[in-house]
């Protein structure tokens, strides 16, 4: 299970039992004002992911209705102060879009040509220059 903020980063609900809000102790720790220190506590019951609310005065927010508890959804909007959280349940696949987004960023290679910040395509070229990474660039002596 897996909440992505609108910044793009993402959390995976590890424990059974995890509390978001704006205390360092938090499972899931959101540094804002609007957020109460212990603010929402998600917990995992088998398959089903269960929302509550910890009685912040802010309120939580699941797709704008104003919720105690609540059973996510796949895809569900959660809003807590001014962030808003998005459920994405285990196996989703937006979760395999990031995953293979990840190990694309990670495997690129970058042009070896001088000052060229080129990142290489699947072929090894680069699309600024146009050299190739397996090419030899021709050394000149002076
Ligand atoms: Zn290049």
């Amino acid at each position: 299970m897996i909440f992505g903020t609108d910044l793009g980063r993402r959390y995976e609900l590890r424990d059974s039992s995890t509390v978001i809000g704006r205390s360092s102790k938090c499972g899931i720790c959101i540094d804002q004002e609007s957020i109460s220190r212990s603010h929402v506590k998600i917990d995992k019951v088998g398959r089903t992911v269960r929302l509550q609310s910890l009685g912040s005065s802010n309120g939580t927010y699941v797709n704008d209705e104003p919720v105690e508890e609540y059973l996510l959804r796949d895809g569900d909007l959660i809003k807590i102060g001014r962030t808003i959280l998005k459920f994405l349940s285990a196996g989703n696949i937006e979760n395999s879009y990031h995953d293979e987004m990840y190990q694309r960023a990670s495997e690129r290679r970058f042009c070896e040509n001088g000052p060229c910040v080129g990142v290489l395509d699947p072929d090894g070229k680069c699309p600024i220059c146009g050299a190739f990474a397996d090419t030899q660039v021709p050394s000149v002596k002076g």
